[in-house]
């Protein structure tokens, strides 16, 4: 298998995955270098038995299929709990890991029917751009009743209010919980975009988005550069 990355910190290891379908120009995980590993060796590392949760990302893990599933298996027959986070471009292999992973994170990036937005944040043409939303929606249907988070990373001038409004509404039902995660507010996740080189939109604007979406999703997770703030369906 090809990763990126492959870690561990007290109970928590990574395993991160190389490639991805999507081209978004913030995106420092595509840039990086592959290593080859072999399942087993991954297993192997993971066997610690101080470690308790595995955290599976990338880039996008359900590109290397064959290798992802032999891993999920194999974690899962170790009791690992397990969360495994993807762009949801492949709804049907997504399906076929419900009860064996514990947790999906899900990025959305703009609402599911702006073409015209997703576009521009994940760098392909609108055509690819609506299959890639195609996939998205009919993941999020699969893993309807599953433990599903959403992410949204933040992006100032295209994750606006408006456009948080339409993502509530569409994800309503189908996330458990969304992660609102401020742009550049770790530079391990994002390169600069356009013209924003700094950490934003700022904490206030982000509690009110976050005040907006819990009408529509039972918990929100507020996290930016030196702030972290959480809100349930009380708000
Ligand atoms: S930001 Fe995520 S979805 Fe976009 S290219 Fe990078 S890994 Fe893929």
């Amino acid at each position: 298998m090809k990763l990126i990355g492959l870690s561990k910190t007290g109970d928590q290891a990574r395993v991160e995955f190389f490639r991805c379908p999507l081209r978004c120009g913030y995106c420092t995980h595509i840039r990086m270098d592959k290593e080859e590993r072999q399942v087993t060796e991954v297993v192997e590392f993971l066997a610690d038995p101080s470690v308790k949760d595995v955290y599976i990302g990338g880039a996008e893990p359900t590109m290397q299929k064959k290798e992802l599933l032999d891993l999920l298996q194999r974690l899962r027959r170790m009791n690992k709990r397990i969360t495994l986070k993807t762009s949801g471009n492949d709804p049907a292999f997504l399906k076929s890991t419900i009860g064996i992973v514990q947790r999906f994170v899900i990025e959305v990036k703009c609402p599911l029917d702006d073409i015209a937005c997703n576009s521009r944040l994940v760098g392909l043409p609108p055509e690819r751009t609506r299959k890639y939303l195609d996939s998205l929606n009919r993941t999020l249907d699969v893993l309807k009743g599953q433990n599903v988070r959403v992410w949204i990373r933040v992006i100032p001038g295209f994750v606006t209010p408006e456009r948080i409004e339409s993502i509530g509404k569409q994800i309503a039902g189908r996330a458990s919980e969304v992660y609102l995660y401020q742009f550049m507010s770790d530079p391990a996740n994002d390169a600069p975009f356009g013209d924003i080189t700094a950490p934003g939109p700022t904490e206030t604007e982000m509690v009110a988005l976050a005040r907006q979406l819990v009408r529509f999703v039972p918990r929100i997770v507020v996290r930016g550069k030196g702030f972290e703030s959480e809100f349930s369906g009380s708000g």
